[in-house]
């Protein structure tokens, strides 16, 4: 993965965001606290500004949630504070709406003497829409991200409820609001006796489903199951609405079968899934390898080692060892408590950014042609530091092969990629990018060969960022504060940031004048 520090748009080192794992739990004679702690624990990796809870007896629906890691979130006396059979979880990342705690799920609301609790992984791409329809313009409320307006229609649909003394009203006010919804979404909600999972008619992001001894389990990926000893029942279909309550399980269809089209996010393969994750039936990690495989086969060059750029890059790399019989070597160590917590202003500060988080293995790089093996080039400005502390480490070449196709469009679906400006791909031609970064080659994974090595090629997926093909109609303009206080209501302009890139394209007429394309002043 590109690590990006970039004065101007960040606070420190920049990846790309996963937008939240999701975790519930129905299991009778159980406390589902700490399994549901456990659950979370396990996809940590999908959201780390953000974590929560909330946690039904039956009669009482009881939420925690905070600004923070889980670890941080819960400990022993919070999770015994949280007696109940029934949960639901979630870990944040912002892809809508502020970093604030009002912002961390689940969110909640009161509906006709019920409770409702919700927690999203996705992004929607008619918030502006909805919230205009509801009357809930930014400021004059408690709405300030997508999942506050889900909530609140899902509310709103069970205060119109005829009561028919069937206890489904939450079911029946999901069936009627999520095909309202347009974008990603994988949900779980719950009120005081049920939990409901849903996954969007395209299946951008993963949700599963699994059995413990009492119960079932819904969670964005299955090593959350593996944690908590659940096993494995099947992957929830995209469009697909699984109820669990004192009956069992039951699968309702939330979407017309014209709406269904599965476009899983190929990003979950490439990077954002944990490796021990599966998806479509196959294995992560195995994936990774064979990219790293396909990326031997369509890109060889000779070299003495190998090494892959922690944590996604180093399976490919091994794969790439494995095909093209170079060998596979470390050559960083990754620091893995690095978090978000200080600017770097100067191109020093933020190599100092870098090795913080990767500092080279001088041994095992000096002298050597080197073939860096890396998941994805969003933004690129740590990869030139990158390129740069492997040649002081004595690396004679640097070669990059990416694992992935260039990411030439903004993703509206739940992944952070920044908008078009900021993206290398998007602003330079390949020779300029290998320039930029100052490798002496560089190649991308076609996106047919990505698929390939994805192990189920038939299956659907979202390729929106290598192509423009957006499986939803995006707005013309779509901003992650759509529903800040101060926003129209509308869908908003992306105010004008002065990225790295953006800055390195306009300097690039000059310095093509200059016969320089390295960026440097
Ligand atoms: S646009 Fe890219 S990152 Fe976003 S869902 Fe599609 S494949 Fe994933």
């Amino acid at each position: 993965m590109d690590v990006d520090v970039d004065p101007d748009v960040t606070d420190g080192i920049e990846e790309l965001k996963e937008a939240c794992g999701v975790f519930g739990i129905y299991a009778p004679g159980q406390t589902v606290a700490h399994l549901t702690y456990l659950g979370l624990f396990a996809l940590q990796h999908r959201g780390q500004e953000a974590a929560g809870m909330a946690v039904s007896d039956g009669t009482e629906i009881v939420t925690v949630k905070d600004n923070g890691l889980v670890t941080s979130v819960f400990d022993d006396r919070v999770l015994n504070g949280l007696p109940g059979h029934l949960a639901i979880g979630h870990t944040r990342y912002s892809t809508t709406g502020a970093s604030t705690w009002q912002n961390a799920q689940p969110v909640t609301r009161g509906a006709a003497g019920h409770q409702i609790a919700l927690g999203h992984n996705g992004n929607l791409v008619n918030t502006a829409e909805l919230a205009v329809e509801l009357g809930m313009l930014p400021g004059a409320g408690s709405v300030s991200c997508d999942s506050d307006l889900v909530v609140e229609l899902i509310a709103r649909s069970i205060e119109r409820d005829d009561d028919r003394g069937d206890d489904r009203e939450l079911e029946r006010a999901m069936l009627e609001v999520m095909p309202q919804l347009r974008g990603a979404f994988s949900i779980v909600c719950m009120d005081e006796g049920h939990v409901v999972g849903v996954r969007d008619p395209n299946g951008f992001r993963p949700l599963c489903l699994g059995r413990i001894e009492s119960g079932w389990v819904l969670a964005s990926e299955t090593p959350a199951l593996d944690l908590i000893g659940a096993h494995f029942v099947r992957e929830l279909e995209p469009g697909e609405m699984v109820i669990i309550d004192a009956t069992g399980y039951r699968s309702v269809r939330a979407f017309l079968e014209s709406e269904i089209d599965p476009k899983l996010c190929l990003f979950e393969f490439v990077y954002f899934a944990r490796p021990d994750s599966n998806l479509y039936g196959k294995n992560v990690h195995q994936a990774r390898v064979r990219m790293g495989e396909q990326l031997a086969q369509q890109s060889p060059v000779d070299a003495d080692m190998v090494m892959g750029v922690p944590e996604s890059g180093v399976p490919a790399a091994e794969g790439f060892a494995l095909e093209s019989g170079i060998p596979v070597g470390h050559g960083l160590v990754k620091n893995r408590y690095i978090g978000r917590s200080f600017i770097a202003p100067t191109q020093e500060a933020r190599a100092a950014a870098v090795r913080m988080k990767l500092n080279p293995l001088k041994e095992n790089i000096a002298g050597k042609r080197i073939i860096v093996v890396d998941d994805s080039l969003v933004r690129g400005t740590t990869q030139r530091t990158l390129t740069q502390m492997l040649r002081e480490a004595g690396a004679t070449e640097v070669h990059l092969r990416i694992t992935s196709p260039p990411v030439m469009w903004s993703c509206f679906f739940g992944i952070d990629t920044g908008v078009r400006s900021e993206l290398l791909a998007a602003n330079l031609e390949l020779d300029e990018i290998r320039d930029y970064l100052k490798v002496d080659s560089i190649s991308y994974l076609t996106l047919d060969r990505l698929i390939t090595a994805t192990g189920t090629p038939l299956s659907g997926f979202c390729d929106a960022c290598f192509t423009g093909n957006y499986p939803v109609d995006i707005p013309v303009s779509l901003s992650k504060g759509v529903l800040e206080i101060g926003a129209t209501g509308e869908a908003v302009v992306d105010p004008p940031v002065r990225s790295g890139i953006a800055a390195a394209v306009a300097q690039r007429s000059e310095a093509a004048a200059l016969g320089q394309l390295g960026f440097d002043s």
